[in-house]
């Protein structure tokens, strides 16, 4: 079988993760040719692990050795590197954010139809586990007709290094974990949306949001929220699920959490409780015969990786698992969010 041959431009925390992590995996597939990074000790470094260093991103897009490119550089060089790489004839894997906003990347969807060649974006955290239980759960009807669906990431860190923190260069949590959140509901919902509210929060002092929350409501009547945090010292739960029939948690990615499921038997109404200074019913825990405690569904899993597929869109003309359309969907949120609602609050 045919190899591809991919080299990387931005060769920092994640083109390294790429080149020594993932895609040693799939070395039936890919073969690992060279890097161009601005920054010395990331090329000596490539160098040390064996690969070819380019002395510019020109000489690297028109290498003849080279089938296909990874841009993993920060979020505002995504859009000219794509549009080099493609006009080079490489195909190309970009990573999330793909671009500053949707106009960028209609621009290098347009480039990428021009040059034949093919262009998908890293948005891996649709194979993430936790968000395939998810999946299972909204699909199987395990707690009903799920009205509601909370997806929350929270931190203690602050927004890391140094980019993430400049606007210009695509900073902030928005773009950097929002991306995620916003392209894996996007991804499960089959209606279209309905309305969007969102906050940012600039607690940190920086110039772009240290996080945000939105609040999505679908014409199916599904509201969701999601929500990434970098000041939070205790964390609420990865997900939380409500159901027609129970309710879901899924507490963090160690996939620990449970469902709890209404048996519809034929039970006594709750008992008071003293709660505070007062006293409940309607929040007194329901008696045990009206519930069942389940473990969460496994989930069911992709049937390819994210670079099985990208071999397979390459070699086999087959479809793209991440669709660029579907990104732009995303993307098209994500400037709405900047744009309407941000400049509002
Ligand atoms: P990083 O700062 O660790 O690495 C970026 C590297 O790119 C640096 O080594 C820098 O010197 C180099 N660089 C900058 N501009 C360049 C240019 N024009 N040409 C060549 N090299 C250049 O950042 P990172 O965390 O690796 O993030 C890189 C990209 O990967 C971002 O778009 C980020 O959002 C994305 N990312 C994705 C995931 C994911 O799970 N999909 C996780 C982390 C980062």
């Amino acid at each position: 079988m045919k190899k591809l041959r991919i080299a990387v431009i931005g060769y920092g925390g994640m083109g390294s993760y790429h080149f020594n992590q993932i895609l040693p995996t799939e070395r039936d597939l890919f073969e690992l040719v060279g890097v161009y990074d601005l920054k010395a000790d990331r090329q000596e470094l490539a160098a040390t692990a064996g690969l070819k260093t380019y002395k510019s991103q020109a000489e690297l897009v028109n290498d003849a050795a080279i089938d296909c490119i990874l841009i993993a550089t920060p979020n505002d060089s995504h859009k000219e590197i794509a549009i080099a790489a493609l006009q080079a004839g490489k195909h190309v894997v970009c990573e999330k954010p793909v671009t500053m906003n949707a106009q960028e990347l209609r621009e290098i969807m347009e480039v990428a139809k021009q040059c034949n060649k093919v262009f998908m974006v890293h948005q891996n955290r649709r194979w993430d586990p936790d968000y395939l239980i998810v999946k299972e759960l909204v699909n199987s009807g395990e707690i009903g007709d799920i009205f509601q669906i909370e997806s929350r990431v929270h931190g203690a860190n602050g927004i890391p290094g140094d980019w993430r923190r400049v606007k210009k260069h695509g900073g902030g949590m928005l773009l950097d974990w929002g991306i995620h959140l916003l392209d894996q509901i996007l991804w499960l919902v089959d209606s279209p949306l309905k309305n969007i509210e969102a906050d940012f929060s600039y607690i940190l002092g920086e110039e772009c949001d240290d996080g945000y929350i939105t609040y999505l409501t679908f014409e199916n009547g599904l509201k969701v929220i999601t929500e990434v945090g970098t000041t939070n010292y205790i964390k609420l739960p990865r997900w939380y699920l409500k159901g027609t029939k129970g309710t879901a948690e899924i507490s963090d990615w160690d996939l620990s959490g449970k469902m709890v499921i209404a048996t519809n038997a034929e039970v006594a109404a709750p008992k008071p409780i003293q709660a505070g200074v007062g006293l409940t019913k309607t929040m007194a825990p329901p008696s045990e015969e009206a519930t069942v405690t389940q473990n969460l569904p496994k989930g069911v899993t992709l049937t390819q990786s994210f670079y099985q597929n990208f071999y397979d869109v390459v070699v086999k003309n087959a479809a793209p698992i991440v669709k660029n359309e579907e990104v732009l969907k995303v993307m098209e949120l994500i400037d709405h969010i900047f744009d309407v609602v941000d400049k509002h609050s």
